[in-house]
């Protein structure tokens, strides 16, 4: 960019309004070139890594793929010494998405892709980065590359099709596949912002995180917690259903409550016995803790966290034991099966919650179930089982009551 290219963006900038409500990332309502200028602007002329950084640090975003991990700290992450021998590192956005309940990162990339370009760009400048890539479902190729051919400054991006399963979009497994390898997860000792793609230092962010920093970095650090809470700041899009009726994605402030969250998709939280926040790795909430916030403060007391931004209420005339066995057996199935808890326990844990599911009265069967979660919890190469033992630890806790039904017999839930 030019001296005055790079000063008309900065007065054009200045000329854009930061957002006022709560749709932010999902404001322009158009996924081309134009409207996002005349929605935001363009991208602020960079002020250095150092400024990014602190804003960053200050707005307390926390990454939207799952593990909340806060966006400053994985940038800061980078050693600076690598780049210092040579080694510039590689920046990947992330919108593998394997989980099934969500569809958050491919709408995002459909309704607004240069949103996350934007951020890719930014994040990409403030490493020096050596190489980019956007790693993505088929489905949203083309409408990404459509995004990346209307503008000259993106050309260093490279569009790479995701793989499909719930393990694909754990950050070593993306690393793999982009390697040429299986999209599965790595034993690793060494972290991927030591070496990672090519042995290169990997900064790897999901697209929801990446659409957040290209506004922080227009708008700053206050405008972003002007709305949200102190735990949850800025806005966070989810995808909400229920086994009744089908996903929305939603864009919504941090810590709005549950209830509000539901009733605003369209579903009546008084016909939920329970909604799975944080989707198939997270945890229940009975319909009694709907008053609770999307944050990780209210949610720690359930075990729960926002996850990627995933709701899916449980309808009331449903057995809630039917659909966790159906999951678990999904989850066991999903597995590298490389690891011993993977190939023996989850499958294990997934059959006997099975017999719990279909009215097999043994006693035992909880206990076994619980006895299985705590064996595998812990012991692989990724979290996959920990997050499988979590789901279903919470359905024994949550569901108590339907537990006892099926070991008397008296279970009256449509089983379908
Ligand atoms: S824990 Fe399971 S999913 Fe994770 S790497 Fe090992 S076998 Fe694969």
């Amino acid at each position: 960019m030019s001296v005055a290219e790079a000063a008309e963006a900065t007065m054009a900038a200045a000329r854009v309004a930061a957002p006022t409500g709560t749709a932010r990332l999902t404001l322009a309502g158009s996924p081309d070139l134009a409207t996002h200028l005349a929605t935001f602007g363009p991208l602020p002329v960079r002020a250095g890594p150092a400024v990014l950084l602190g804003e960053l640090r200050a707005s307390g975003l926390e990454g939207r793929g799952g593990a909340a991990f806060p966006a400053w700290r994985k940038l800061a992450a980078l050693p600076a010494r690598e780049r210092a021998r040579g080694r510039r590192a590689v920046v990947v956005g992330n919108a593998a998405e394997g989980e099934p309940q969500s569809f958050k990162d491919a709408t995002l990339l459909r309704v607004a892709p240069h949103l996350v370009i934007d951020g890719l760009l930014t994040v990409a400048a403030a490493v020096d980065a050596h190489t980019v890539h956007l790693y993505a479902r088929s489905s949203v190729l083309e409408s990404v590359s459509r995004a990346l051919a209307e503008r000259r400054d993106a050309r260093s991006i490279q569009l790479r099709e995701a793989a499909d399963g719930f393990i694909a979009g754990e950050a070593s497994a993306v690393v793999s596949a982009l390697a040429g390898r299986s999209p599965v997860p790595q034993d690793r000792t060494v972290r991927l912002t030591e070496s990672g793609l090519g042995g290169r230092p990997t900064l790897l962010n999901n697209v929801e995180t990446l659409a957040h920093i290209a506004l922080i970095s227009r708008f700053g650090a206050a405008w972003f917690r002007s709305i949200g809470t102190p735990s949850d700041p800025g806005t966070r899009l989810i995808t909400v259903g229920s086994d009744g009726k089908p996903s929305t994605v939603l864009e919504i402030a941090g810590g709005s409550r549950l209830g509000d969250v539901l009733r605003f998709a369209g579903i009546d939280p008084g016909s939920l016995s329970a909604v799975l926040v944080g989707g198939y790795h997270g945890a229940w909430l009975p319909a009694s803790a709907l008053e609770a916030r999307l944050d990780r403060q209210d949610l720690a007391v359930f075990g729960a966290a926002p996850g990627a931004g995933i709701l899916m209420g449980l309808d009331a005339r449903h057995c809630p034991l039917t659909l966790a066995a159906a999951i678990a057996t999904y989850l066991a199935g999903e597995s590298a099966g490389r690891c011993g808890p993977c190939v023996n326990g989850l499958p294990a844990m997934a059959a006997v919650l099975g017999r719990l599911a279909r009215g097999d009265q043994d006693p035992a069967l909880a206990a076994e179930v619980r006895r299985l979660a705590g064996l595998v919890a812990g012991r692989g190469s990724c979290n996959h089982p920990d997050g499988t033992a979590r789901f279903v630890l919470s359905t024994l806790t949550v569901f108590a009551e339907d537990v006892a039904a099926h070991q008397t017999g008296r279970c009256k839930k449509d089983h379908s």
